[in-house]
């Protein structure tokens, strides 16, 4: 689901290798990513832009695009660019430790802060949906995700079922950038999964992708191959094409329940990102257009049907939680109350890791050679020996996931770990063990840079759930702690409205200025993951701040 463009669409794949063209690596960097956001290969919709999440973009228009491009070639080491919601609005001098770009996306003042507001200022040419990691230049595909989402679920087998989701069936939505992870996070976790997408696009390229096993012609048949799965006790993912607002309520109907039950449909957009039920003859693109009002309200009753059937099969005895896309919100607003009689994701399953700052860290290899990235699973495995989970996962990681665009990996670090990498990984660019810079960044998916009442800052424990000092304090902070790119973005994950959150992006260049930028700004920026945590009470981040040496004058420590 793309929005029309009239531009004509460039295919884009970012220069590998360790010759830039730009000014300083930085430069070359941030236009490598930008670049690589946009790669076929990555991006869900490039030729409109779109990286994912709706319509999550890496910059406004094409024009934009090449201007970018063309302005961070030509970028000294002590300017700094300015991006206004995906265009470039000025290059100012600045100094070597400030960021070479600074972005701003999606942001309005609060009272205007809604998706109508929004569409009038994009229709205008005014504004650009940021996302989470589009508009501030770090996707990196699927995988970017798929960790984060492995920790869930793993979360979940803890939880409520002794360790392993081996001989449970999850039943979810969405094979989307993000929602895509969800099948093969599943899988690792032990578990067989259903997952319910309308686009057929879409479940092929998770098949290609190998983030997806099968696909069933049914879903009477999805539901058979999963029980067979179950009671063989085989971990496998299965796919099916439809509505979820249609097919959750015929699990209800059928009478049979999963054990697990959640969705990462694009709810948090209704226009963009939410697919109503459609007759056979209707067409999704031309309802949008001819009867706005009228897909809308389709959309929002759709969602409500989808979450009146996640509560039934609650009832029943599934585990319910909400992923993060403002489905139980789009549901309350179309009558369902009790939409939030299930938990969302956060603070059932990950709060303890954002009491530590753990979070998706994750790197890029510019050298385009994945034998880099290869070369930098190897190092970390021996820097942290003890840490089982990160273990696993890398090796796991190392042998199964099929890089898209520049070679990445991402993997959960926290406070006092993220600094010790870069670190590492800057001196094997200095000593020629990388053969080009590489770059780290994370998502804002994160412990202390967020605030989204609905997500990352869900049922804290002092009831700040929507103070956002947090996040402009991060943007702060980065800025002063030298990350090479810093964004500040509205309506991420949630929607327009319901948060504002802060990326920060830093590449290790191996040289000595980059080694003291990186141990600073990957100090500081997990930091405020601990520091956020603490200030609201949790005890986990109080005993990590102690123990790690934080000082927090309000606190004593
Ligand atoms: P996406 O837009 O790339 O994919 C959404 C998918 O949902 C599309 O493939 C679309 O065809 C499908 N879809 C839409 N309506 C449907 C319906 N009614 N039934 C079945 N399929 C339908 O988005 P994404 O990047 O995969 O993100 C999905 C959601 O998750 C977004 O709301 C995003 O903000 C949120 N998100 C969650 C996390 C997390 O960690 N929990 C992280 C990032 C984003």
């Amino acid at each position: 689901m793309t929005q029309p463009t009239t531009e004509s669409a460039p295919v884009v794949r970012a220069p590998r290798g360790p010759h830039k063209t730009a000014k300083g690596w930085v430069q070359e960097a941030a236009k490598r990513m930008l670049m690589n956001n946009l790669d076929p290969d990555v991006a869900e919709h490039p030729d409109t832009l779109v990286v994912y999440g709706g319509r999550g973009k890496a910059a406004r228009n094409w024009e934009a695009f090449h201007r970018i491009v063309e302005t961070l070639d030509r970028l000294e080491n002590d300017e700094t660019l300015l991006i206004q919601s995906g265009k470039p609005v000025a290059v100012l001098k600045t100094h070597e430790w400030a960021p070479r770009v600074l972005l701003a996306n999606s942001n309005l003042v609060p009272h205007w802060a809604n998706w109508e507001t929004f569409d009038k200022l994009d229709r205008a040419g005014l504004m650009m949906y940021g996302q989470m990691t589009a508009g501030s230049w770090i996707y990196i595909g699927t995988q970017g995700i798929l960790q984060g989402t492995y920790e869930t679920f793993a979360g979940a087998a803890r939880k409520h079922f002794g360790g392993s989701l081996k001989g449970t069936i999850t039943v979810t939505a969405g094979l989307g950038g993000m929602g895509g992870a969800q099948p093969l996070a599943v899988k690792l976790a032990g578990g067989v999964s259903i997952t319910i997408e309308i686009d057929p696009t879409r479940i092929q390229k998770r098949l290609d992708t190998r983030y997806l096993d099968e696909v069933a012609p049914s879903l009477e048949d999805a539901i058979a191959r999963a029980e067979g799965y179950k009671a063989g006790g085989v971990a496998r993912s299965i796919g099916v094409q439809g509505n979820a607002a249609d097919l959750v309520p015929q699990l209800v109907t059928m009478n049979w329940t999963p054990d697990l039950i959640t969705d990462q449909t694009s709810a948090h957009d209704p226009m963009w990102g939410y697919l109503p039920i459609l007759a056979p003859d209707e067409d999704a693109d031309k309802l949008r257009t001819d009867h706005a009002d009228e897909y809308r309200r389709r959309a929002y009753d759709a969602m409500a049907a989808h979450v009146r059937a996640i509560l039934e099969l609650q009832k029943r005895g599934a585990v319910a939680f909400d992923y993060g896309n403002n489905l139980r919100h789009r549901a309350q607003e179309a009558g369902v109350e009790n939409a939030f009689d299930y938990p969302g994701f956060v603070p059932a399953f990950i709060r303890d890791s954002f009491c530590e700052g753990r979070g998706p860290f994750r790197w890029v290899a510019l050298s385009g050679d994945p034998e880099d990235i290869r070369a930098t699973d190897r190092a970390l495995l021996d820097l942290f020996p003890n840490d089982e989970r990160l273990q696993s996962w890398l090796r796991y990681a190392a042998d199964q996931i099929a890089f898209q665009g520049l070679p990445a990996r991402i993997c959960w670090l926290g406070y006092k770990e993220r600094d010790r990498a870069a670190r590492l990984f800057n001196e094997m660019v200095a000593d020629g063990r990388l053969k080009a810079p590489i770059v780290i960044g994370r998502d804002h998916l994160d412990a202390g840079s967020v605030a989204s009442p609905y997500r990352e800052t869900e049922a804290m424990l002092d009831g700040s759930d929507a103070v956002s000092d947090w996040p402009l304090l991060n943007f702060g902070l980065g800025i002063a702690s030298g990350a090479s790119w810093m964004s500040f973005h509205h309506g991420g994950g949630v929607g327009l409205g319901f948060s504002q959150h802060s990326g920060l992006v830093i590449v290790a260049d191996g040289t000595e200025e980059a080694a003291q930028k990186l141990s600073r700004a990957l100090t500081n920026d997990p930091g405020m993951g601990v520091i956020r945590h603490a200030d609201a009470g949790y005890d986990h981040a109080l005993d990590v701040a102690r123990e790690r040496g934080l000082d927090l004058p309000s606190l004593g420590i």
